[in-house]
């Protein structure tokens, strides 16, 4: 069982899933999918399960044996707003675009009067197959700037700096972020079960 389905259409997420599982071959959601998914959970954890399992589930009999659906739920968690945006990162503006997140968040640091805060990002990765359900998590300590520092990755990259650093994930390189990050720890994390189900 070599093939994997993302169960997400977050192109800076796929981008790096491919980078960090290079041994697999990757299928495009939409071949197989093209529903939204409603996240109703109340954990990262429940979100990432209900995208794995709901894709994994509206596969034919003969993909759910060649396939693993891998999903990922996460998001930053920001200490000085009671751990907000958390799960609703993605939907934490009105528009709800990388953008207008960043700016919400912004905001609403410089009214509270701070330059920054202790933050953390989390990721829950869900994997479903024939196997079972597995989920397996990572997170990212560091602290949230309330002005946007660089160009790379996605979503609230330009504002994070994780612990140890001087720049934002957004300055360090692709490579760089992918070394630390809390997607690539909760991938980590579930590649033992990864490994085995490989050699199916
Ligand atoms: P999800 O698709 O519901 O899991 O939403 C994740 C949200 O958290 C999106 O707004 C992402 O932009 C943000 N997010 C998750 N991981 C990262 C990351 O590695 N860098 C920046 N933003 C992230």
């Amino acid at each position: 069982m070599k093939k994997i389905i993302i169960a997400s259409s977050n192109e800076g997420k796929i981008k790096e899933f491919k980078a960090l599982l290079h041994e697999f071959d990757f299928f495009s959601l939409k071949d197989f999918f093209n529903e939204d998914i409603e996240e109703n959970g109340n954990s990262f954890k429940q979100n990432a399960l209900i995208k794995s399992r709901t894709v994994f589930d509206s596969l034919s009999t003969k993909d759910k044996k060649d396939f693993i659906v891998l999903s990922d739920d996460s998001g930053l968690c920001v200490e000085a707003l009671n751990g907000k945006p958390g799960i609703f990162s993605a939907r934490f503006s009105k528009q709800g675009s990388d953008e207008a997140n960043r700016k919400k968040l912004i905001t609403e640091l410089k009214n509270l009067n701070l330059s920054q805060s202790k933050a953390y990002f989390q990721a829950f990765i869900g994997l479903c197959c024939v196997y079972g359900e597995f989920c397996a998590s990572g997170v990212l300590r560091g602290y949230v700037l309330s002005e946007q520092r660089g160009e790379n990755g996605f979503g609230y990259d330009s504002l994070f700096v994780p612990s140890g650093f001087d720049k934002t994930l957004a300055e360090l390189s692709f490579e760089e972020k992918n070394l630390i990050s809390h997607r690539k720890k909760a991938l980590q994390n579930i590649s033992f079960l990864l490994r085995l189900f490989k050699k199916d």
